[in-house]
């Protein structure tokens, strides 16, 4: 569920709560988190101090001093929640945990302590994220081998766009949920997206018009400015709690659309629950 709205509340709370603190622990109680990591050891960054947080498509990147980054992958289920010392929480990704229930969860994986007290614990209910440590220096080889396409929040280039559909037969939703085409979409905002263009999640991308292309490249920005503004979409067990008429489709199967009062239906695409409107939607 986090997708590049979520991450970067994540980035920007890290960024606000975080950087300048120095590590005084880091525990981590699933080894396998660290599977991708060409550091073993995440010890390594005990003493080091935060010095930036970026973001590439949906992958955090924790800069520390001494040219150590620690690059996290929040996959389906992660989550990252920052307790101060006072007890106040800045929470974002995936809604499990409960953001006010006790930490570590169950689901609490890892956990980095700073200085004054207040830590960051991320939990994972899937186990399917990931942590890598990595020297300054192998970041760009990284994230060059997750092959990321241009970033979602960019101005989307429509002659690219238009090629790489050209050659694939599978459905536009599969297509915009490739890394390589877009970084940083994700199910929920493939959705929302392919709604505000009235394009059906099912139609193989290749049978795009130029027209449909343009409208599609065209929805993507709004609709990530309006995720990143609310702090990541609010869906709770595949149920929206949508704000400002976000999100229009997803996790809003059997309401009306708002734009033409159909109801929206739940059905699954590249092996994904997809919502869409079946009128404002065609099959053409
Ligand atoms: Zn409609």
């Amino acid at each position: 569920m986090p997708e590049l709205p979520e991450v970067e509340t994540i980035r920007r709370l890290s960024e606000t709560h975080l950087v300048g603190h120095t590590v005084r622990h880091v525990v981590v109680t699933l080894p396998k988190l660290f599977r991708n990591s060409t550091l073993p050891d995440a010890e390594m960054l005990t003493g080091r101090t935060l010095i930036a947080v970026t973001r590439r498509g949906k992958i955090l990147d924790l800069a520390f001093a001494d040219e150590l980054h620690l690059l996290i992958h929040f996959k389906l289920a992660g989550q990252w929640a920052i307790v101060l010392l006072d007890g106040e929480r800045h929470v974002a990704g995936h809604p499990v945990p409960k953001p006010d229930g006790d930490l570590p969860h169950k689901s609490t994986h890892a956990s980095i302590s700073f200085d004054d007290g207040r830590i960051a614990w991320y939990s994972d209910i899937r186990q399917f994220g990931w942590f890598n440590l990595v020297l300054a220096d192998d970041v760009p080889g990284v994230m060059d081998g997750l092959m990321l396409g241009p970033e979602a929040t960019d101005p989307i280039d429509v002659v690219r766009l238009e090629s790489l559909f050209s050659r694939r037969s599978v459905p536009v939703k599969a297509t915009l949920l490739d890394q390589k085409v877009v970084a940083g979409l994700g199910n929920i905002y493939v959705d929302e997206a392919l709604f505000a263009a009235g394009v059906h999640p099912s139609r193989p991308a290749m049978s795009l018009s130029t027209q449909e292309i343009a409208r599609l490249a065209e929805a993507i920005s709004p609709i990530l400015a309006e995720g990143i503004r609310q702090g990541g979409a609010t869906i709770i067990h595949g149920k929206a709690y949508p704000d400002n008429d976000f999100p229009a489709v997803h996790g809003r199967e059997g309401e009306p659309c708002i734009k033409c009062g159909s109801d929206i239906l739940k059905t699954r695409v590249a092996g994904r629950g997809t919502y869409l409107c079946p009128i404002c939607q065609t099959i053409q």
